[in-house]
C-alpha cells in the first residue's frame, strides 16, 4: 500500500497495533508457567521441624516418629486433605508380627516318570516365611546358570528365557569369575530377583557346594520371622536343596548336576538350559503362631478427583516419615579414638557428641515433598482421578508400613493405576555440585513404558527441567535401589512405579543428614516435576499400560 495515507488511517493502525500488543501480553501471560504450587519456604520450615532433635530420629515405636504423624494429620486435615487411614482417621495401624513357624512343606521332582519327594529340613530348606497353604505344579523348569542379569560383565542369563510361572535354578555363590564385590547385593537378591521381578513360580538353588543337605535352621531367639504382610499371601518359594535333590533334579538333564556344581564352584561359564520332561510339585504348608505384635502408623489422605468416572482411581505417592532414632549409648574416648555406643547408624568423625540420626535428607525430604504435594492438588485445580498419599512407616526396618499397606490397602489396589515414591530428595549424589540438575529414577519403564513416557513429557515440560538420569535402574546396579523402598512393595503388587531420589551422599545414615545440608532448590524442582507427572497421570483417559518389558533406560 502507497504511503499517501490520511489521519484516519494513522489512528486506525495505532489502535490495531494496540489491540494486537495487548492480545500478545495476554497470551504472554497465559504462556508463562502458572506460579509453582510448591513452594521452596515451606519445604524448607516443614522440613526443619520434621528432621529437628526433638522428633528424636522418628524412629518406629520412637514418641518421635509420633509427634511427625500428629503433624502430618494436622496439616492435611488444614488443607482439606480427607482422611483414609482407619475408621475416618488419617491413621492406619500397622501392625508387625512376630511369628513362629512349623513347617511341612514339600517339593516332588518329576524326571523321566520318576518322582522323588523332599520334604523341609530332609534335603531342601525352605524359609520361616512362606505364606499361606497352597500346592502348585511347575511344568517348566529353567536352569538360569548364575542367575544373574550383569550387561555390564556380560552376564545375561535370562536372556530370551521366559521365566514367567517357570521354575528359576541358579547356582554359584560368588557368581562367574567376572563378578565383583561391589555385585554383593545383586549376589544376594537372585532369587527374589527370578520371583517377584522374572515372576517365576519359585527360585532354587544350592545349599553349598558339596552339600548333601541344608543345615536344618534350628529355633534361635525371638520369633522366626517377623512380617508386616499377611500370612496367608501367596508368595513364590526360595527353597535351597542339597546334592541329593539336585543330583535327581538334574538326571535327565544335558549336564549332570556335579559337573555344574565344579564349573559354579572355579566359577566358570555356567551355559543355560531348560530342563527338559522334569516337573515340581510344591506343597506349601506351614503353621504360624503370632508370639509378638508391635503397633505403628501409617498416615493416609485422599485428594478426590474431579470426574465421577474415574475418581475412583488412584494415582499414588509415597515417602517413608520413619528414619533410625537416636544413639542410647555414650561416647567413649581412649586409645581406639571416639565412638558413640549404641549407635543405629554411621557416626561422621567429628561429630560423636551428636547422638540424634535427624535424617532430614532420608526421607524428611519425600516426608515435606509429599506434604507440598498434597496441598497442591488438595487447593489447586482438581484432576479426574484421585490423589492417595502414604506416608509409609518402619521403611527403615523392612520396608513394614508399605508391605502392610500394600497387603492391607484402604483403597481397592486394582485401582492404583500407578505409585510415585520419593526418598532422599534433598542432596546432590556425593554432594558433587555438577549433580545440582540430576535426578536419579528407578523403575520407570519396568511395568509400564507409557509411565515412562509421561514422566519425560511432564520433565520437558517445566520451565527448568531437570536432568534424568537412569544409571540406578540398571538391573546390575550395585545400590540395587530397585529393591530398597517403598515402591518396591507396590511392584511387587504389579502396579507401575517410579521411585526418585538423587543419590547417596557422605551423610547417608549417618548422624549428619542435618536440614543445613539440603538443597532446597533443587528439592522443589524435583517436587515440582512429581506434580507434573502425578497431574498427568490423574487426567489420563486411561491406566498407563502394563506391558512388564523390564528395565531398559540406564
Ligand atoms: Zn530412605
Amino acid at each position: 500500500m502507497p504511503m499517501r495515507m490520511g489521519r484516519t488511517l494513522r489512528v486506525v493502525r495505532t489502535v490495531a497495533l494496540v489491540a494486537a500488543l495487548s492480545l500478545l501480553a495476554r497470551v504472554a501471560g497465559d504462556a508463562a508457567p502458572p506460579a509453582s504450587p510448591i513452594r521452596t519456604a515451606d519445604l524448607q520450615s516443614w522440613l526443619t521441624y520434621v528432621s529437628a532433635d526433638e522428633l528424636e530420629g522418628r524412629a518406629l515405636f520412637s514418641s518421635g516418629l509420633g509427634l511427625a504423624a500428629g503433624y502430618l494429620a494436622d496439616h492435611l486435615r488444614e488443607w482439606g486433605v480427607q482422611p483414609a487411614g482407619d475408621a475416618g482417621s488419617y491413621l492406619q495401624t500397622v501392625r508387625i508380627l512376630g511369628v513362629n513357624a512349623t513347617s511341612r512343606s514339600s517339593v516332588t521332582i518329576s524326571v523321566g516318570g520318576q518322582s522323588r519327594t523332599f520334604t523341609d529340613g530332609a534335603g531342601v530348606a525352605f524359609p520361616s516365611f512362606v505364606g499361606g497353604k497352597r500346592s502348585f505344579t511347575i511344568d517348566r523348569v529353567e536352569f538360569a546358570g548364575y542367575g544373574l542379569d550383569a550387561p555390564a560383565i556380560a552376564e545375561r542369563d535370562y536372556a530370551d528365557r521366559r521365566m514367567r510361572g517357570a521354575a528359576a535354578i541358579w547356582l554359584g555363590s560368588q557368581g562367574p569369575k567376572a563378578a565383583t564385590s561391589a555385585m554383593r547385593r545383586q549376589l544376594a537378591g537372585r532369587s527374589r530377583y527370578a520371583t517377584d521381578q522374572l515372576g517365576a513360580a519359585a527360585a532354587i538353588t544350592a545349599a553349598g557346594p558339596r552339600e548333601t543337605a541344608p543345615a536344618p535352621a534350628g529355633r534361635q531367639e525371638g520369633p522366626d520371622f517377623t512380617t508386616a504382610q499377611r500370612l496367608d499371601a501367596p508368595i513364590a518359594p526360595h527353597v535351597t536343596a542339597g546334592r541329593d535333590l539336585l543330583d535327581f533334579l538334574f538326571s535327565r538333564a544335558p549336564v549332570p548336576y556335579r559337573e555344574l556344581e565344579r564349573r559354579a564352584e572355579a566359577r566358570e561359564a555356567l551355559a543355560p538350559f531348560t530342563l527338559d520332561g522334569v516337573t515340581m510339585r510344591f506343597e506349601i504348608d506351614a503353621d504360624y503362631e503370632v508370639v509378638r505384635t508391635q503397633l505403628g502408623h501409617n498416615v493416609v489422605g485422599i485428594v478426590r478427583g474431579a470426574d465421577p468416572r474415574l475418581a475412583d482411581t488412584y494415582v499414588a505417592f509415597g515417602a517413608h516419615y520413619d528414619h533410625v532414632g537416636y544413639a542410647e549409648g555414650e561416647v567413649t574416648r581412649d586409645g581406639g579414638g571416639t565412638r558413640r555406643a549404641g549407635a543405629p547408624g554411621r557416626v561422621t568423625p567429628g561429630a560423636e557428641d551428636d547422638r540424634i540420626w535427624n535424617g532430614a535428607d532420608d526421607d524428611g525430604s519425600g516426608t515435606v515433598a509429599l506434604m507440598a504435594l498434597a496441598r497442591a492438588f488438595a487447593q489447586g485445580p482438581r484432576p479426574h482421578r484421585s490423589l492417595l498419599f502414604v506416608w509409609h512407616t518402619g521403611e527403615e526396618r523392612g520396608l513394614y508400613g508399605s508391605r502392610y499397606f500394600a497387603d492391607h490397602p484402604t483403597v481397592r489396589l486394582d485401582r492404583v493405576v500407578a505409585q510415585l515414591n520419593v526418598d532422599m530428595i534433598g542432596r546432590n549424589r556425593d554432594d558433587d555440585p555438577a549433580e545440582a540438575d540430576t535426578v536419579y529414577l528407578v523403575g520407570s519403564d519396568r511395568i509400564s513404558t507409557e509411565l515412562h513416557a509421561i514422566n519425560r513429557e511432564a520433565n520437558a515440560a517445566l520451565a527448568r527441567p531437570l536432568a534424568l538420569d537412569y544409571e540406578m535402574n540398571d538391573p546390575s546396579d550395585p545400590e540395587q535401589l530397585y529393591t530398597r523402598s517403598d515402591h518396591y512393595s507396590y511392584a511387587a503388587k504389579g502396579i507401575p512405579i517410579i521411585f526418585f531420589t538423587t543419590g547417596l551422599h557422605p551423610d547417608y545414615h549417618a548422624n549428619t543428614d542435618e536440614v543445613s545440608r539440603i538443597e532446597f532448590d533443587k528439592m522443589s524442582r524435583i517436587a515440582q516435576m512429581i506434580y507434573e507427572t502425578g497431574r498427568r497421570l490423574a487426567d489420563l483417559d486411561h491406566a498407563p499400560t502394563r506391558d512388564n518389558l523390564g528395565p531398559r533406560a540406564y
